[in-house]
């Protein structure tokens, strides 16, 4: 065999058409997926499996930016390329602006970008300041966090924000300390990247817990649903934080279908995967439910500035079924 990768036990893993058909009528909303880093399919993937809206916060790509410039162009991109292909798709397309922690690090960049970011954060579809906070808890992460807590009080927008891989307890409390220190109300903080250590004093003090399904690192589905079962749906949302990385844009529903099978009710299952996400972010204003929850028309020969998702001339594509391409 010339392919590694025909190892059945793997191919199993793949969802299961059946276990799929659990979750058929159900919408999602998924509060944090980056979809510049997506490809079509994930898209369509996205739609045939649920999900309505998204929001994609903006964050580093992968590798750091050098000049402010690349800064405004992606703050444009996810206000309007990406929103156009998302909709491509049927899928509601909002966005949260601000400066992620790892940049937040080069000073005299991070200084060009607070200048940027008041002419961004009051645009269309701007439903919160983030992804925000600390990444190594260094004091130029501090210093931007703090900055643009205040920028989201002045604004009245909810804030998103990102806690560390490393030291995470720590790194939690201490941007729940500050954001209370800048009389920010919790219930306008999305506290992001929950696990079994942090969500107890996330929810005692008040804060929204969003929990991200990625593989291997962050939170697998298995300990989300037993999250669930201890903690119920109160403030608690999922997300797939999909990005450049190995990662899973259908992480929601597929979390869903999961507390479906393990017998989790389904006003619980809505709650996380659709409502409370709707409720934190749609303090922003920017969010009306009626844009997306009867599915949205799609047309695939728009033209966004002269330019479709259709390459020279194809034809929009319905049938993903087919092994035949034509
Ligand atoms: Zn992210």
């Amino acid at each position: 065999m010339c392919c590694g990768n025909n190892d059945i036990e793997k191919r199993a893993e793949l969802p299961d058409a059946v276990d799929m058909e659990l979750i058929k009528d159900m919408c999602f909303f998924d509060p944090h997926v980056h979809m510049t880093s997506r490809t079509t399919d994930d898209y369509q993937a996205m739609a045939d499996n649920g999900i309505v809206a998204l929001i994609e916060p903006s964050f580093w790509l992968g590798q750091p930016r050098t000049h402010v410039g690349t800064f405004a162009d992606y703050y444009s991109s996810l206000l309007g390329w990406e929103r156009f292909r998302s909709s491509q798709f049927g899928i509601k397309h909002y966005c949260t602006i601000g400066l992620n922690s790892r940049e937040a690090n080069n000073e005299a960049l991070a200084e060009a970008v607070m200048a940027l970011l008041p002419t961004f954060i009051y645009k269309e579809g701007v439903v919160g300041i983030g992804e925000i906070g600390f990444d190594d808890q260094t004091a130029l992460e501090e210093k931007y966090y703090r900055l643009q807590l205040e920028l989201a009080r002045e604004a009245a927008l909810p804030v998103q924000v990102h806690t560390p891989h490393r030291d995470k307890k720590k790194g939690t409390q201490r941007s729940m300390d500050i954001a209370l220190e800048h009389q920010l109300d919790p219930s306008m903080v999305i506290i992001d990247h929950n696990n079994e250590e942090t969500v107890e004093e996330v929810l005692n003090r008040g804060f929204w817990a969003a929990f991200t399904i990625y593989p291997f690192t962050k939170m697998g589905n298995e300990r989300m649903v037993e999250i669930i079962r201890q903690y119920g749906s109160e403030r608690i949302m999922i997300n797939s934080a999909a990005d450049w990385g190995i990662s899973d844009p259908l992480a929601v529903p597929k979390t869903a279908m999961l507390m479906k099978k393990r017998g989790i009710d389904a006003a619980t299952i809505k709650a996380v995967t659709y409502d409370n996400a709707i409720a934190a972010f749609g303090q922003s204003g920017q969010i009306d439910p009626n844009d997306f929850a009867n599915g949205m028309a799609i047309n695939q020969s728009e033209k966004f500035e002269n330019n479709s998702i259709l390459r020279g001339g194809q034809q929009p594509r319905i049938a993903k079924g087919s092994i035949i391409i034509q």
